[in-house]
């Protein structure tokens, strides 16, 4: 069996989930668990994160899930409905949603659900993707209060900058001056502005990367604000090579030797999810050593530089991300983000994923 995958480790979770709670102590945290938890297993994640107040899904079948697998925490839908059936089961699951458009109030209207429904009403403050003008939320807010279908309403909006130098005052500045709003719950901060602007934290906090050990901001890892790795991704050498001066490895010889050296064959490549952007040079662990790729990522195989490890061979232990090597810092060298690499391991069907409770 090939040796590649990617282990779970739940003590983290619960240990990252304490760091938010002390970034915001005040706040009720709704996990964000999108996208597989961020690549890491929908109910795995849910289970080691089970002291948090709500958990946030994208889709109705992932809120399905979670109450079926016996979770009682409130439940988000992060772009609410998609067509008026939702609204049905929602009700009758005691699933909320966000409303960010007019149809979804429609929708709620038209199918009459038997339990009132929790919403969370997003406004658009800035980053123009989902949600009503500030101008316009006086008047919904009055159409869900009188509606008997809505029950609970959380405000809520989302910040484009608050990972990187613009910052999150005039968002948040939009957001305060909505008429009313202080007599509502609000929620608004994700895991940059929850460790950057304690201005932010309101009611709820809506935290995703940092749950999962990695930074939010791209010249940070998850150390630098004791997070503890999640997920480690783990593989063994297949094969070595011995290149001599000027000889090269992999597709398009993008790596040539500067002198005699041995190169590690790893199973793992792109198709796994590990970046075929990730230059040579990007760190790795070989039996509990850091040591950096060679050559072009393939398919299937990537290589690593043994220089320093006389004694690896066939079946030496490689980490490509985890405690030793942070996943932020395969990111910052293949010019991507934590986020990408964590969600891409779920969307290959290839690694096996293993839990290590406790
Ligand atoms: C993904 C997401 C979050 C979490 O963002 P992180 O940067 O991972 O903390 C919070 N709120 C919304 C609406 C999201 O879509």
């Amino acid at each position: 069996m090939r040796a590649l995958k990617a282990s779970f480790h739940s003590a983290a979770f619960s240990s990252n989930l304490k760091r938010v709670k002390s970034y915001s102590p005040n706040s009720k945290v709704m996990a964000v668990l999108k996208a597989n938890a961020y690549g890491h297993g929908l109910i795995e994640a849910a289970r080691a994160l089970n002291d948090a107040d709500g958990f946030s899904v994208l889709t109705l079948s992932e809120a399905i899930e979670l109450r079926e697998h016996g979770f009682t925490q409130h439940l988000l839908l992060l772009e609410g409905f998609f067509k008026p059936y939702e609204v049905k089961i929602c009700s009758l699951m005691g699933i909320g949603a966000v409303i960010h458009h007019a149809q979804q109030i429609d929708y709620i209207n038209q199918v009459k659900p038997v339990k009132p429904i929790d919403v969370h009403l997003k406004v658009n403050t800035g980053m123009n993707r989902l949600g009503f003008m500030p101008k316009d939320v006086d008047l919904i807010l009055k159409q869900l209060e009188e509606s008997p279908y809505i029950n609970k309403i959380v405000i809520m909006t989302h910040f484009s900058d608050a990972d990187g130098e613009k910052g999150v005052a005039s968002q948040l500045a939009c957001f305060n001056e909505i008429k009313g709003i202080d007599i509502y719950e609000r929620s608004v901060a994700n895991s940059a502005a929850i460790i950057k602007y304690p201005e932010t934290h309101f009611e709820w906090v809506r935290p995703g990367i940092m749950l999962y050990g990695a930074s939010p901001f791209d010249d940070k890892t998850g150390n630098d604000f004791q997070l503890k790795p999640v997920m480690s991704l783990r593989s063994e050498i297949i094969a070595i090579q011995t290149l001599e001066e000027s000889q090269s490895v992999g597709y398009g010889s993008v790596f040539t030797a500067p002198h005699k050296m041995t190169v590690g064959i790893v199973a793992c490549g792109y198709a796994d999810g590990y970046p075929r952007h990730a230059p040579s040079g990007t760190p790795l662990m070989v039996d509990g050593v850091i040591t950096q790729t060679v050559g072009r990522v393939s398919m299937d195989m990537l290589y690593v530089d043994l220089s320093s490890l006389p004694n690896a061979g066939v079946g030496s232990s490689v980490e490509l991300w985890g405690k030793g090597v942070l996943v932020d810092e395969v990111a910052r060298q293949s010019h991507t983000v934590g986020y990408e690499l964590l969600c891409a391991i779920s969307a290959s069907s290839r690694v096996p994923m293993e839990y290590q409770h406790g």
